[in-house]
């Protein structure tokens, strides 16, 4: 249907939860002929890079580039600390979740789920009582999403540390940051998280194409007792590399490295801390409309505790009609394209449509989230569809700190 609407002129805005809005600066510095990848710029620009991308981190250890997507890196950090019939352990809150344990099956590993729904956190209690059942300590890591970007919700990673140092347990601390890294609060070290996997096309505003596994010492020292590791995956060579070709496992992907090395300027120029406390504010303006339209019956936000609600993306409902006609409204009429709903119901199933989500991660200021709330609005008012008013004046209060 979309299809065959004209697309409105004017700059598009993708507003998905991934691949995000790219930085002009960013495109620029990809926007170049081919580098030298033997020697010169591209090669003295590695060990800034990499130091850059662990203050993003807050980890003073280690960090692996992989030319591959978060998918890529799920598998990379399975790799290299867990074996063929270890056991790990996935506190699901989401598609995601799911998908990563999917990762580990398909690496030999077995995999147990406790499924925490689609509109909870994880509950620490549970997770609990499994680590004490585990005598045998055999878990050998947890597969832990810190904001699953399907629901929306975001999980306590420190809580999960704390947990599973009053069990006692050994287990691997592995945490998805793929949608959360550079939006939301995020302490590697100081949360004790073991390892973390992102991707470079959501907080880090890059193209999608490269992916990142970070790991401190004691994943290091598990991924040591491995009886061998695949020699794409290993991480030793990225993370310790001797010379340029080893930090990507080949031919580097010249260009990414550019706009990731601007991309990583821009953070450090607002400063990380920043760059969280404004992703918190846009995303108190998005609640505040989304919130204000739910008075209406038709549409409803997935994660009720604001508490529990990821900076970054916001996953919503919407009924009759259904938020695939929303998404193809403003898409065709304000050039303005949402996220589609994603792990809520199975496409195929008429309930599919039901879904859709925000993204709002990244390079997002406050004229874009207004221009992201007023389409919506103009889209259930072109659609007649009945929702809560006041929305853009509850947004506009929080943007305007009034
Ligand atoms: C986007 C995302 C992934 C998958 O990343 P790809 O680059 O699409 O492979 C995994 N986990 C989370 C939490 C994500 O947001």
């Amino acid at each position: 249907m979309s299809h065959t609407i004209p697309r409105a002129p004017g700059r598009p805005y993708l507003a998905i939860p991934g691949p995000s809005v790219i930085p002009d600066a960013v495109l620029q510095a990809m926007h170049r002929a081919a580098p030298n990848i033997y020697a010169g710029e591209l090669v003295e620009m590695m060990p800034g890079l990499t130091a850059d991308l662990k203050r993003v981190a807050r980890t003073r250890f280690h960090v692996a580039m992989y030319t591959g997507n978060g998918h890529a890196a799920w598998e990379a950090a399975l790799a290299n600390v867990i074996a063929p019939g270890d056991k790990v352990l996935v506190p699901a809150t989401g598609r995601f979740g799911i998908g990563w344990g999917e990762t580990a099956k398909g690496q030999g590993a077995e995999v147990e789920v406790i499924d925490f729904g689609k509109q909870s956190p994880m509950d620490m209690a549970r997770i609990a009582e499994t680590l004490a059942a585990d005598k045998a300590h055999e878990i050998k890591a947890i597969l832990a999403v810190h904001v699953d970007t399907s629901t929306s919700i975001r999980n306590d990673i420190a809580a999960l540390r704390a947990t599973l140092d009053a069990a006692g347990h050994p287990a691997l601390l592995m945490a998805d940051c793929i949608a959360s890294l550079g939006c939301d609060t995020f302490e590697m070290d100081a949360w004790g998280v073991d390892v973390m996997v992102t991707g470079c096309q959501k907080g880090l505003m890059v193209p999608p194409g490269m992916s990142f596994v970070f790991f401190n010492d004691r994943a290091e020292a598990a991924r040591a007792r491995l009886p061998r590791v695949s020699w794409y995956w290993d991480w030793s060579p990225r993370a310790h590399a001797q010379e340029f070709f080893q930090y990507h496992g080949g031919t580097a992907p010249t260009h990414h490295l550019y706009g990731l090395r601007t991309a990583l300027d821009m953070i450090h120029a607002e400063g990380i801390e920043q760059v969280w406390a404004r992703h918190a504010m846009l995303a108190r303006a998005v609640w505040a409309a989304c919130e204000a339209w739910s008075e209406g019956g038709h549409f409803a936000m997935n994660v009720k505790d604001a508490a529990n609600r990821s900076t970054a993306v916001t996953s919503l409902r919407l009924q009759s009609p259904d938020a695939t006609a929303l998404r193809d409204w403003v898409e065709g009429q304000l050039g303005l394209t949402l996220g589609i709903g994603l792990g809520m119901a199975l496409p195929g199933d008429p309930a599919w449509h039901g879904f859709f989500r925000l993204g709002h991660m990244g390079h997002v200021n406050g004229h874009m989230i207004m221009g992201l709330l007023g389409g919506i609005e103009a889209g259930m008012r072109g659609l007649g569809i009945e929702h809560g008013t006041g929305a853009l004046d509850a947004a506009a209060q929080v943007i305007s700190g009034s």
